[in-house]
This record gives C-alpha cells, sequence and structure tokens, in this order.
C-alpha cells in the first residue's frame, strides 16, 4: 500500500516519522514545496531569527533520514491537484498514485491590506527565506514597524529590539493578544514590550503614511490555510478543511492535520482549528496510526509557548478572551499562573516563567479544577 503526504512540514514529517517507527513497510512519498527538507518554525521568530542557532537546528531530521528510512522525500515539488476517485495526486514532478493520502499543506500569511500603498516593501514571517531577511534588516538603529500585535509581531518585536533596531508595533485591538488571553494578561504583554523599549500603537489602523520612513515593515496579520487544492478536488472545506474527530476529510481515503485541519473537537464538542506546533505535531502522529488501519480519535487539548526576551510562558486548554481569569503569583514580576474559567471550570490555563507549573496547569485543564494557590 501506498501512502502519499502532501506538505512536507512539521505535520507531514512527523506522520512520514511515525509511520515508520510504528513499522509501517509500504511505500511514503512526502511531497514539499520549500527547497530544505522538512524543518519548525517555532526557531524562525526565536533562535534562528535571534542569531543564536544553527538553521540545522530546526531540522525534523537530517537530510539523510528519509532516504535511511525509505520515505521518498520530494523537496521543491508542488501539488497542483488531487484526483480523489482515481487516487491520482498531480504535481510539478509527475503524477502519483496513491492509496490514503494525508493533506498537511500548513498556513500561509494574511497579506497587509495597505501593502501596495507603502513606500517600502512589507515582509512576513513564515519561511526560512522570510527569517534571514529579516535577520540582514534588523540591525542598530533601523526603524521596524511592525503591524499585528499577534505571535508573529510580538515574537519579531522582540528579535528586532534585540537586535538593537527602533521599534513601533502596530495592533488594532486595545492590547496585543487580547483576542487570546483577554485583557488582565494581555496588559502582562503589553508592558513587557513597553518596558523593552518598543512603541505600542494601539487601538487603531494602521495607515500608509504610518509607514513611511520605515526601513522594514513586518507584517503578522494572521494567516489563512493553504486549501486550494483541497477546495479543488471537491473536498469539504469551511476555514480549514474539515476532518472528523479521526481526522479524516469528506473523502475517507483522505486525511488531514495541522493548520488547515477544521477539526471537530470530540471532548471540546465543537469544531476547532489550531494554527500551533504541538497540534500539528500530535495529530500527525494519530493521523498516521489511521492512515495504516487504526480507528483512533484525535483528543488533545491545544497547547502552545512562546519566548519573548526574559519571558517564557507556556498555555493549555481553548479560553475566550471574556472567560473569567483567576491568577496565582505576581503580574507585575511576570512570575505567575493564569486560570481561565468557565461555569466553574477550569477551560484553559498558563504559566509565566513558572517552569514548575507546566505539569500543575495541564491537569487542571483535564480536571477543570482550580489547584490551590501554591
Ligand atoms: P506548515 O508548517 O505551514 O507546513 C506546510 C508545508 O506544506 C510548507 O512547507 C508548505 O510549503 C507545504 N505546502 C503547501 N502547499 C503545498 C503544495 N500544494 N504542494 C507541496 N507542498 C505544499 N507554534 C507554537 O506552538 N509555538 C511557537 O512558538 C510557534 N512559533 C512560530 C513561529 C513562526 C515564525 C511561525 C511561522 C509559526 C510558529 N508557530 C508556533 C506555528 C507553527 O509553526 C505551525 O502551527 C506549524 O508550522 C504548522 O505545521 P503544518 O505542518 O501544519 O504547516
Ligand atoms: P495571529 O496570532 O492571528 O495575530 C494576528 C494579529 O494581527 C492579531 O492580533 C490581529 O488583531 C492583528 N491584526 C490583523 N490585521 C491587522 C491590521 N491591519 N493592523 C494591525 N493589527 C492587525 O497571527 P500571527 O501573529 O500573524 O501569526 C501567524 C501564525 O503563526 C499563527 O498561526 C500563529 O499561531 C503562529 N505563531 C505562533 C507562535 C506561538 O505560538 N508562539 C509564534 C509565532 C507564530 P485582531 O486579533 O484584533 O484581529
Amino acid at each position: 500500500m501506498s501512502i502519499v503526504i502532501v506538505g512536507a512540514g512539521l505535520a507531514g514529517a512527523t506522520a512520514a516519522t511515525e509511520l515508520r517507527e510504528q513499522g509501517y513497510e509500504g511505500q511514503v512519498v512526502l511531497v514539499g514545496a520549500e527547497d530544505h527538507p522538512p524543518y519548525e518554525r517555532p526557531p524562525l521568530s526565536k533562535g534562528y531569527l535571534l542569531g543564536d542557532d544553527p538553521f540545522e537546528k530546526a531540522l525534523v531530521h537530517p537530510a539523510q533520514w528519509y532516504a535511511h528510512h525509505e520515505v521518498d522525500l520530494r523537496t521543491g515539488v508542488t501539488a497542483t491537484a488531487l484526483d480523489t476517485d482515481a487516487h491520482v495526486l498531480t504535481t510539478s514532478g509527475g503524477d502519483i498514485t496513491y492509496e490514503r493520502l494525508l493533506l498537511a499543506t500548513g498556513a500561509e500569511p494574511r497579506v497587509l491590506d495597505i501593502a501596495e500603498d507603502v513606500g517600502v516593501p512589507v515582509s512576513y514571517l513564515r519561511t526560512k527565506e522570510d527569517s534571514d531577511a529579516l535577520k540582514a534588516a534588523f540591525g542598530k538603529g533601523r526603524k521596524v514597524v511592525v503591524v499585528g500585535g499577534g505571535w508573529i509581531g510580538l515574537e519579531a518585536a522582540a528579535a528586532a529590539r534585540s537586535a538593537g533596531s527602533d521599534v513601533v508595533l502596530f495592533e488594532m485591538d486595545d492590547l496585543p493578544l487580547q483576542r487570546v488571553l483577554g485583557p488582565t494578561v494581555a496588559e502582562t504583554f503589553a508592558d513587557l514590550h513597553r518596558e523593552h523599549g518598543v512603541d505600542l500603537r494601539l487601538g487603531a489602523e494602521v495607515t500608509a503614511a504610518d509607514l513611511e520612513g520605515a526601513d522594514v515593515v513586518v507584517a503578522g496579520v494572521g494567516v489563512k490555510p493553504r486549501v486550494e487544492l483541497a477546495h479543488a478536488a471537491g473536498l469539504a472545506v469551511d476555514d480549514g478543511v474539515l476532518v472528523d474527530a479521526r481526522l479524516r476529510t469528506s473523502v475517507p481515503s483522505v486525511y488531514a492535520v495541522g493548520d488547515i485541519a477544521n477539526h471537530a473537537h470530540p471532548r471540546l464538542g465543537h469544531r476547532l482549528r489550531v494554527e500551533h506546533w504541538d497540534t500539528a505535531a500530535k495529530q500527525a502522529k494519530v493521523a498516521a496510526h489511521n492512515l495504516a488501519g487504526a480507528d483512533e480519535e484525535y483528543e488533545e487539548m491545544p497547547y502552545f509557548f512562546t519566548d519573548q526576551y526574559d519571558l517564557g510562558m507556556e498555555y493549555v486548554g481553548h479560553a475566550s478572551a471574556d472567560d473569567e481569569v483567576v491568577v496565582h503569583g505576581s503580574l507585575e514580576d511576570r512570575e505567575f499562573r493564569a486560570y481561565w474559567m468557565r461555569d466553574g471550570d477550569v477551560v484553559a490555563a498558563m504559566h509565566v516563567n513558572d517552569w514548575d507549573a507546566s505539569d500543575v496547569i495541564k491537569e487542571a485543564v483535564e480536571s477543570g479544577e482550580l489547584p490551590e494557590e501554591p
């Protein structure tokens, strides 16, 4: 039997790895549009962008791993069409037939709507090449304007400040990360960046005039799932490729995982498309089992992390900005645990700079019970 994986990012590479680790002996083809072996993106806005870590550290495996494990990795190859009746994937390198197929085409940056009116080119941050370009552009005295106070915007701002650039950051909302963390915790991130010298301009839409005189404009205004292939193939698509609890699309021989998958989460009881590292890797493992014949549901809670300056954070669960938040520890000192409560249950939790709390926050979300203040 042959399994074809479309998209050689973290999700695609993890699925190929899991197939081999679980003893699957059929053919595995991994098709990726980028010219590199699969790599992880978090370092692109952190250690790699800061110049602390080499690119090799971001690779999922050393390049030779794929041949050694009989994974037919085809880099620089784009999948252009999918015929789910004939079981044929058309690519820039020829047609490939499959018995089962995994879609892991990820996401791409949303384009800043005023980009065309701006005198300087607008940069995005998704690939190694994007990170290389920003690393070269950041530096002492460079004027960097960041648009978007989400994860990309804040991590890019931290890297630009660390390189000595002057940074202005525009966010439409009243606070960066407010939509994800709510006002109490989002304020911590605003303070962090102000204290590190970022000029935060909040609650206003950025205009082309605001960007005048910048050496670099970095836009981190969200991503959109890369669903063109799935859509053209007739798969059910609605803010991502719709998959059931077992990560199966509307066509039973095709699965989808990672940033593109809009998953019917069995524990949360609603659909969810998660754009984070942990979900891409863990969904890929479950999909690999199912591609090889198992019948597993994916039921992990979302988890993610960030590093900005000297702040490290982990978050688990799924809350909305208006859920009540209970804080243990000190917001001012940026060392705390936060628990988001709904109907008396903990639905999400995070810690900031309190690494003893990793298991505590996970257990709180698993049990729904608010832990005692330490
Ligand atoms: P992707 O990583 O997007 O990979 C998809 C791959 O498919 C790409 O290589 C693409 O070129 C390829 N592809 C697309 N279409 C085709 C096609 N038609 N044919 C062939 N190939 C195709 N998450 C966290 O939890 N913590 C972090 O700290 C964090 N930091 C991040 C920093 C940056 C700079 C970025 C960009 C993301 C970060 N994320 C982080 C998010 C995380 O990286 C993503 O959730 C994860 O990469 C999703 O993996 P994926 O494999 O689904 O998609
Ligand atoms: P994001 O987290 O969705 O944040 C986008 C931000 O830009 C939001 O705060 C949004 O505000 C704001 N925005 C949108 N349009 C704007 C405009 N015209 N002007 C000013 N602000 C605007 O997306 P991202 O930061 O671009 O990150 C891209 C992807 O990478 C996401 O999938 C993210 O999860 C992932 N990533 C994750 C991490 C991590 O987990 N640590 C790190 C880096 C990247 P509103 O909320 O008000 O719309």
